[in-house]
């Protein structure tokens, strides 16, 4: 296993100091030959693609859109239009390549960036497909994100339980993907940012093996990003590894050092 790093930035929230810190890690998982899955945590943006469909089809989908959102960073336009930009440019990728146009080639996208605007900046969740982001707040773990998927809508619908959902036979279709037949703007949900937020953004290769309570139990046990993705990556190849893996921690705490005096402008 690859070490895992922990990175961190500074950010000003109504005057006050906080730091951003962040790691991530994906792995094959113990059943699969390739990893399809994708990702990609820079601030502000931190984001997971699970690429599905035959041959190299996944791997491509996942990975055009992780490279075209990654872009957005270093150009300094992550906002809800350019990433909407950039997601047609992933999927006339995976529409010109010759591995990736059989039916049902494509891949999810969620995570969550940092949006700023006159009243400073706030987090901005996305989400296309079943892959999560979970908040973890006030010592309550919350999935923001609302997969778009089979099951869910069955759910939603009343017509199967939460707990029916688990081993369900479309259990892995999705409703929604970013592919080279469909596109749709991403969901979005907006949030304020808080000390002490833990975000966890991760494909359903983690959830498929980790409960809630799992994931909230690794938070708990590891306040450094690097360890808590660590411990969670373990945990989810020790039960079963059915599917790729991939899990970034994103979280904020307030700046110890600068907890004296004004914020420096
Ligand atoms: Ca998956």
């Amino acid at each position: 296993m690859a070490e895992t790093t922990t990175k961190t930035h500074d950010v000003t929230v109504a005057q006050r100091q906080l730091v951003l810190s962040w790691a991530g890690v994906t792995d094959v998982g113990r059943r699969r030959e390739a990893n399809q899955d994708a990702f990609f945590a820079e601030y502000p943006l931190f984001i997971v693609a699970d690429g599905m469909g035959g041959h190299a089809g996944g791997e491509i989908a996942s990975r055009s859109t992780v490279h075209h959102l990654s872009a957005l960073v270093a150009e300094e336009k992550v906002q809800r239009e350019a990433i909407e930009a950039a997601l047609e440019a992933a999927v006339r990728d995976i529409a010109d390549h010759p591995e990736a146009t059989d039916e049902g080639t494509g891949t999810t996208l969620t995570g969550v960036f940092l949006e700023f605007d006159e009243n400073g900046p706030h987090w901005v969740t996305l989400n296309i497909g079943d892959s999560r982001v979970y908040l973890l707040r006030d010592e309550r773990l919350v999935q923001v994100t609302t997969d778009h998927s089979v099951v869910q809508e069955l759910i939603a619908a009343g017509k199967i339980s939460p707990e029916e959902a688990e081993g369900h036979p479309y259990s892995n279709v999705i409703t929604r993907a970013v592919g080279a037949s469909e596109l749709t703007a991403p969901d979005y949900v907006t949030l304020d940012i808080r000390a002490g937020d833990r975000f966890v953004i991760c494909s359903d290769g983690l959830t498929k093996e980790l409960t809630d309570y799992g994931i909230q139990h690794f938070l708990r046990e590891h306040a450094e990003p690097a360890a808590a993705v660590d411990a969670m990556l373990v945990a989810a190849l020790e039960n079963g590894g059915r599917d790729n893996v991939t899990v970034v921690v994103v979280q904020v705490e307030d700046d110890s050092s600068s907890t004296s005096g004004p914020p420096a402008e």
